[in-house]
């Protein structure tokens, strides 16, 4: 990735003094944090800079693995303070487990890499908008920040198919930053049409 055309299309606001995860040797497939690059300004302790389109990237990566392995080519990573901190991609197709989503992967590794259950100073980037289920993790884990790529009109819950994520009769909401590389993650998305029509069964949903 030619990190200088990289763009800086917002900022992120850390509640909390940022914390810096491990090496990850713990993890063979781990490549350790990936710093963000190009983003301008130096560093500031709030109203922070954040390369959106950097880390989903990365979660696009990782949505190819899934849709090559079957699943829907749903991916997220997290990040504090400019370090990628998890990644997880869709498993519910390889686990058996309707809850096996991608943004319930990445705040479990998240929550175990960083050793604690609050996460408000996480930002979560994936690339589908998530559903009910996965807007009502990221609540639950105080964190306060979600980038999502490509809407989801039949199950998003930011705003896509219901409004959980800035819902007035929770105590917390998420900011929510969308439209980052949408057109890349609509591309992967068509090809799982493609196949479905062409040999008569769906490889993903
Ligand atoms: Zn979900």
């Amino acid at each position: 990735m030619a990190l200088s055309s990289t763009r800086r299309v917002g900022a992120c606001r850390s509640r909390e003094a940022p914390q810096r995860a491990g090496d990850g040797a713990a993890r063979p497939d781990w490549p350790g944090p990936v710093e963000a690059h190009g983003t301008g300004a130096g560093p500031r302790l709030y109203d922070r800079p954040v390369n959106y389109e950097l880390f989903m990237g990365e979660a696009l990566a990782e949505a190819q693995l899934a849709q090559d392995e079957g699943e829907p080519p749903c991916a997220a990573v997290a990040v504090v303070d400019e370090a990628m901190v998890a990644r997880a991609r869709d498993r519910v197709r390889e686990t058996g487990d309707p809850t096996a989503h991608a943004v319930m992967g990445a705040i479990r590794e998240a929550a175990r890499r960083l050793g604690r259950e609050r996460l408000a100073d996480v930002t979560i980037f994936t690339t589908i908008e998530p559903c009910p289920m996965c807007v009502g993790a990221l609540l639950q884990a105080d964190i306060e920040t979600l980038v999502f790529a490509a809407p989801d009109l039949a199950n998003g819950a930011a705003g896509g198919a219901v409004q959980l994520a800035q819902s007035a009769g929770l105590p917390r909401r998420l900011r929510v930053v969308s439209g980052i590389r949408r057109e890349e993650v609509e591309e992967l998305r068509s090809r799982v049409v493609v196949r479905a029509t062409s040999n008569g069964r769906p490889t993903a949903s």
